[in-house]
Order: structure tokens, then C-alpha cells, then sequence
């Protein structure tokens, strides 16, 4: 069978994979390999990745450091499962990332490992927030995006993925983000009134959850003071402050966690994606110790600390996160970007374009979808991967890996420059 295959030939996938398949088709071609910033096609014509698994390769494809450190583990026999188990790979990791994350930032937290995808951790501090509270809604904002099982799901803003839910997602209460009438408009001021107003209809919530770069939702973020006045709010309040850091964490922003700009102590902080370094499913919660009110067992899942990944997350704690060589590049990238993407937007096209984001967490808003499109697909001819996110899918969104040279970023960027230019050109 595989020997009649023609390269690249999607027809396997067509035949035997269900619809529900979605980057394939924007990226129509088979994959084979990868390394930093690079993925290779079945012909082995290579990309340039600039979508980096939507922020799971913040470090890259195939580091080789964190793959040693895999490979190095499994062949000493090291435990691959083990449910909740004690394990040296779960005390490793715990230890290097109190040490080298938490402490030099003033943070104290203690861990929660729920299963192994950013869903299962969100759906755990929903849970959590509920029950140490006795309150039963919970505040998202308009474009969030945190998961689609049934509770992440009635956090998530999209139309497209609450109307696949099949049942009624509730308990939750949406909010204007940042930003959602334009700059003049203070939400945080009508959300400080609704959630305060015994009369409001809008009952005292349990948390409220917010990513402070929207990610799935058009990269929008959030401004230091609107976070710190949503804080004020939930402290006031007793309202568990949960920071959704999936996407927008692991140096993503330029710092560790995203609100660190911001001077905010979230109540929970949810990671995933990039966690684990090099793509292997692992997810996270930290947990304010007071808020640990869980009986033993009562939230769980058979895959928790997922042991392998355990060994490649604390590879990429030693590897990135032991002096401030990382966080001030990814600034100084990121600044470099936009400045090329404000160049690229001004250039212009039928429609006007912008920019926005934080750090190397960046997206060009091209105004529609399908102007969104094809602009991808003409940077996917030219050998760039990269995706478009926000409601109508009008955001072309930039996430290189963090670890990307100087060179081929502005490679990736100059296919993006001639993909938009081809576009001003019409067809
Ligand atoms: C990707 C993502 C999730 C969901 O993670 P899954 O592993 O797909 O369940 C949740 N929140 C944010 C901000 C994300 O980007």
C-alpha cells in the first residue's frame, strides 16, 4: 500500500480520517520531519514554521537537548506511566520549576497535574473555583477561547464551537474584554458594576477566567491597567482569578507568565502547550495553596503528569529559564517583527490592515476572512506555515518559535510581505 503512495497525496487521509481534520487542510501537503523553525514535506520541501503548533514548539521542533533528555530517561528504564505515582520525574520537575520559575518571581504556588490537554486543566480550576466558593457562574470574555469539552467549552466564546456542543453550555457569564468597544470604553468599569450590583441580574461569580493575550480569538491583549483593575475586582470580591496561560505562556509574551507585565498574582494559573518543550502532552495547574480545598482523588484522570514529558519540561527549565538570555530575545524579536508586520500593513491592500499583540505572540488583522486566506495559502506556496485565528478567521497570527534566528525570520516575513502585496494586486 504505502509504495503506490504518490507523495504528499492526501487521499488516505480524505478516505479513512474524519471531516472533523481541520490544519490539514489548510496545510494540504503529508509532514515528515522537523527542526527549529522548519517542518519537511514528504517531497522534502521544507517551511519555515510560523505557527509552531499553535504555541506548543515555543522552543522549536526537536530541540535536540530535550529529545537527549527523553531518550536518556527511557533507556535507564525510567517510569513512562504511572498515574499519580510518586516519581523522581514528577519531584524533578516540581523542584526546578519552584526554583527557577516560581521563588524569583515572588510566587508561591502549590501543583495540580490534571490529564494531559490544556481542556483537562481548565475544566479542573472551573471545578475547583465552584467548589471553594459554593458559587455556581463563572465571568469569560468575549473572545476567549480555552478548550472545547463541555466545560472549557461554556467558557469559549466562538459560535462555531458552542453550536458543535449539542447541549446547552452553562453557568457561564460573558464579558466585554478589553477593548471590545474600542479604546475609550473601560469594560472592566461595567463589569466592576454588573458583578457588584445586587440588582443587575448577573449573579456573584466563583472566577473569572481570561487569557491576557486573546489567542484563538485574533490576538488581542489585554492592557496592564484593565487586568489590574479585573484583579482589584476579584479580590474584593473572593472571586478566584484564573489566568488561562496556555497559549500566551512559556515566554511567549517575553517573560515566563503573560501577566507578569502587570504586576498580577493570579489566584490559578493554567499552562500547557509549550510546557513539556518539545510537543509531548503535559498540563498544569498552580494553585494559590489556600485555594487547595481538593479531598484526595476527587478531581482526576488516568494520564496526570504524563512522566516522559515530566523529563523534557524540566530539560527546557534548565535549557531556557536559568539566566535572561530567552525572555529579553524573545523582546527584542518580537519588537523586530512588528516593526516589519507595521511595515507590511502599511503597504496596505484593498482593505486596511493592523497589528497588534504582545511580545512574539503577534497578528496581523487583515479586516475579513477570506482576505485572511488567501494570504495564507499564498505564504503556504511560497513555503511559510502560518494561521489565521479571531471570530471570522480575519487575523493572520505569528507565532514563530522563540528559538528562531534572526535570518530566517525575516524569510518567513518576506514570503508574508509578497503574500500580502499579491493580494493588493487583486486576483
Ligand atoms: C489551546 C488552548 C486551550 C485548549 O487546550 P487543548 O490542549 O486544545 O485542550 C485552552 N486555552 C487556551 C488559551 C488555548 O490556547
Amino acid at each position: 500500500m504505502t509504495g503506490k503512495t504518490n507523495p504528499n497525496s492526501l487521499s488516505a487521509f480524505e478516505e479513512l480520517e474524519s471531516n472533523v481534520r481541520s490544519y490539514s487542510r489548510s496545510f494540504p501537503v503529508v509532514f515528515r520531519k522537523a527542526a527549529g523553525a522548519f517542518l519537511e514535506d514528504e517531497r522534502g520541501f521544507e517551511f519555515i514554521d510560523f505557527l509552531s503548533g499553535a504555541g506548543v514548539l515555543n522552543y522549536g521542533h526537536n530541540d535536540p537537548y530535550m529529545l537527549g533528555s527523553a531518550v536518556q530517561y527511557w533507556r535507564s528504564g525510567g517510569i513512562i506511566h504511572g498515574l499519580d505515582m510518586a516519581t523522581v520525574a514528577k519531584r524533578t520537575f516540581m523542584e526546578h520549576f519552584d526554583a527557577l520559575i516560581l521563588r524569583p518571581r515572588g510566587l508561591q504556588y502549590k501543583f495540580q497535574f490534571p490529564g494531559p490537554t490544556g481542556a483537562n486543566a481548565v475544566e479542573a480550576a472551573l471545578k475547583l473555583a465552584r467548589k471553594l466558593t459554593g458559587r455556581k457562574t463563572v465571568v469569560s470574555f468575549t473572545n476567549g477561547f480555552h478548550g472545547v469539552s463541555l466545560g472549557a467549552l461554556s467558557v469559549t466564546g466562538n459560535r462555531y464551537y458552542r453550536d458543535a456542543a449539542g447541549v446547552l453550555p452553562g453557568g457561564v457569564v460573558f464579558m466585554p474584554y478589553d477593548g471590545y468597544y474600542g479604546a475609550a470604553w473601560d469594560t472592566s468599569e461595567y463589569l466592576n458594576k454588573v458583578v457588584t450590583d445586587t440588582s443587575s441580574g448577573v449573579d456573584m461569580p466563583a472566577a473569572i477566567i481570561l487569557e491576557t493575550v486573546q489567542g484563538e480569538g485574533g490576538i488581542n491583549p489585554a492592557s496592564k491597567a484593565w487586568l489590574q483593575s479585573v484583579e482589584r475586582l476579584c479580590k474584593k470580591n473572593g472571586i478566584v482569578l484564573i489566568v488561562d496561560d496556555i497559549q500566551a505562556g512559556c515566554g511567549r509574551t517575553g517573560t515566563f507568565f503573560s501577566f507578569e507585565f502587570a504586576d498580577l498574582s493570579p489566584d490559578i494559573v493554567v499552562l500547557s502547550k509549550s510546557l513539556s518543550g518539545v510537543g509531548l502532552p503535559l498540563s498544569l495547574l498552580l494553585l494559590r495553596p489556600e485555594l487547595d480545598v481538593w479531598q484526595p482523588g476527587e478531581h482526576n484522570g488516568t494520564f496526570r503528569g504524563n512522566n516522559l514529558a515530566l523529563i523534557t519540561a524540566t530539560a527546557a527549565l534548565q535549557k531556557f529559564w536559568t539566566d535572561g538570555t530567552l525572555p529579553l530575545n524573545v523582546v527584542e524579536t518580537g519588537r523586530i517583527m512588528s516593526e516589519r508586520l507595521e511595515k507590511i500593513a502599511e503597504r496596505g491592500t484593498d482593505s486596511p490592515l493592523s497589528v497588534r499583540g504582545r511580545g512574539m505572540m503577534l497578528g496581523l488583522d487583515c479586516g475579513t476572512g477570506k482576505l485572511a486566506e488567501k494570504i495564507m495559502h499564498r505564504a503556504f506556496e511560497q513555503g511559510l506555515v502560518v494561521e489565521r485565528c479571531g471570530a471570522e478567521d480575519q487575523v493572520i497570527k505569528l507565532l514563530p518559535p522563540l528559538t528562531i534566528d534572526r535570518q530566517t525570520l525575516h524569510r518567513g516575513l518576506n514570503i508574508l510581505d509578497s503574500a500580502v502585496h499579491a493580494g493588493a494586486e487583486g486576483d
